[in-house]
């Protein structure tokens, strides 16, 4: 866990917290302003807390960190922290080339052992390369850190810690939104420990992320080589709350699973990891429901029908199958509160998620109504889906058994807020498929109008049991699913309203 600080005081507070839960921590002694004067209560710290393993860094900004001293005090630094309690010390490549063997022999005798590192702020290319300068210096520990362009860049550094684990002590990993696979899956392949922020907010690198998540979430410290994995695929994925949900649902099942975020909009690439990693599944997400059928072995007939796919399952034999969750995930909780046979339904919007609920309704014998921002696409769903269509100035004067908002109107950060008048709303059920907020504009109007309402939180529930059915066959803890995805939403809608963004 990184430790960061201007100051010895600030420093100590925050190792004094992380190490509650953790015991290996990386004072980054470029973040202090005098760090050869912090030293001391650094000592201190590290001798009241014998428990703690501790690496002493003192990047310079020439190689990404914040020291804007030259070589010669970088090594002073290093040399003084050697001789006050820290375990290790983190030279950087450059540095180790740029000075005599004599001014190295010099730190290395200070009983700290020496971790020798790269880091790549561009790219992921040559890892071989420079794992051959760093290992004429025998370091105690060789640290590369390439920046992942790609998932599949993931792979390389993969196969790049199963090829040389057992030449060296190796640590590797990928940063970047794209790099997150190689810090939850690094260790599996041979990487002896993983680098996170000590706190969301307190990352010392591009797409690090909190210990806590990687604890918590995706259970870093059960990953082993018999752990399946699958993940989200899409492009934006960041803050998809389909890894709480999935992982969560894997830790109460005891699956041996783990779910990751795929940042992609590239299908090819996606592919390359399916492939290489093995991943054993996947949820697809926008922008690649549609175009990821062609490269399917198989399919279920609602994902041919639909002409999207929100699941892949990779058999034994490498085949991948395609499923649609979503259609289901809108039927069910519909099923459940009214007979769909015969009932009038009003669908807003014709894009992916209504044509889920467009030809999912019809198969199950609803009478489909579509309304789209866009006539023509509504038009072009209604005909494929033998659904009908209807212009806004009818709606006032037309009632329905259920409405269902497909469109991201009431969606946080979407403008307008309002897809629908109140004297609009003539029916018995309101679905709102938008579930962050989960209190949308639409369903509180509906409520004061004494219509019943569904929140879109129950399709995002009901999509992710189903794929977590299809890939595990055991039934979804759906109860704790639920619990987790509300918790979460509540903790964003808390964070946003005590924060609010500035114009
Ligand atoms: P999509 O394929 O991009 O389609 C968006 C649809 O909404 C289009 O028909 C679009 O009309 C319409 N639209 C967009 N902005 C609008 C606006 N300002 N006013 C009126 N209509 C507007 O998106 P999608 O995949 O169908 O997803 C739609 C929403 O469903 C998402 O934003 C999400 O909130 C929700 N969803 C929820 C779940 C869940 O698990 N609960 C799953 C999937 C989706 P045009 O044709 O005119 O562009």
């Amino acid at each position: 866990m990184a430790i960061i600080g201007s100051t010895a005081a600030e420093m100590v507070d925050r190792a004094s917290e992380a190490v509650r839960d953790n015991h290996f921590l990386e004072f980054r002694l470029d973040y202090l302003e005098k760090p050869l004067i912090a030293l001391p209560k650094l000592k201190q710290f590290l001798a009241e807390n014998s428990v703690v393993t501790a690496v002493a860094t003192c990047r310079r900004a020439a190689n990404g960190g914040k020291f804007k001293g030259a070589i010669a005090a970088e090594l002073e630094v290093l040399q003084k922290a050697s001789s006050s309690g820290f375990h290790l010390v983190d030279l950087e490549l450059q540095t180790a080339e740029s000075i005599k063997a004599s001014e190295l022999d010099k730190l290395r005798a200070r009983g700290a052992a020496l971790i020798v590192s790269y880091h790549d702020f561009q790219t992921t290319k040559d890892l071989d390369g420079i794992f051959e300068r760093i290992r004429p210096y025998e370091p105690e520990f060789i640290k590369i850190v390439s920046t992942a362009k790609s998932l599949a860049d993931n792979v390389v550094m993969m196969h790049f810690l199963e090829r040389t684990g057992d030449m060296a002590n190796m640590v590797g990993l990928c940063m970047g939104d794209q790099g997150l696979i190689s810090r939850v899956l690094a260790i599996r392949a041979g990487s002896v420990f993983t680098f996170a922020a000590a706190t969301q907010g307190e990352e010392t690198a591009p797409g690090q992320i909190a210990a806590r998540t990687l604890v918590d979430t995706y259970r870093i410290g059960q990953i082993d080589a018999a752990t399946r994995v699958y993940g989200v695929a899409g492009n934006p994925i960041k803050h998809s709350l389909s890894p709480l949900m999935m992982n969560t649902a894997f830790h109460r099942e005891t699956v041996n699973a783990v779910y990751l975020a795929l940042q992609t909009s590239k299908l090819t690439d996606l592919l390359t990891l399916v492939r290489e990693l093995p991943l054993s599944g996947l949820s697809v997400t926008m922008p690649l429901k549609q175009e990821v059928l062609k490269h399917l072995e198989n399919m279920d007939p609602i994902s041919a029908q639909v002409g999207a796919c929100n699941t892949i399952f990779r058999a034994h034999d490498g085949k991948l199958y395609g499923f649609n969750t979503d259609v289901g995930a809108i039927i069910r909780p519909l099923e459940k509160r009214l007979s769909l046979a015969g009932a009038k339904i009003l669908v807003l919007g014709a894009g992916g998620a209504a044509r889920a609920a467009v030809f999912g309704l019809v198969n199950k014998g609803a009478e489909v109504v579509v309304l789209n921002r866009t006539p023509q696409t509504a038009q072009k769903l209604a005909r494929e889906a033998k659904a009908k269509t209807i212009r806004r100035e009818q709606l006032a004067k037309t009632s329905f058994d259920v409405i269902v908002n497909a469109t991201p109107v009431g969606m946080h950060g979407v403008k307008p807020l309002h897809i629908l008048e109140a004297k609009e709303i003539n029916a018995r059920l309101v679905f709102d498929l938008v579930y962050n907020p989960v209190d949308t504009p639409l369903l509180r109007m509906a409520r004061q109008k004494g219509v019943a309402v569904v929140t879109g939180i129950e399709m995002f529930v009901q999509q992710g049991a189903r794929q977590f059915e299809i890939w595990t066959g055991k039934r979804a803890p759906e109860e704790e699913m639920l619990r987790v995805v509300v918790h979460a939403l509540r903790q964003r809608a808390e964070a946003a309203a005590a924060h609010p963004p500035r114009h």
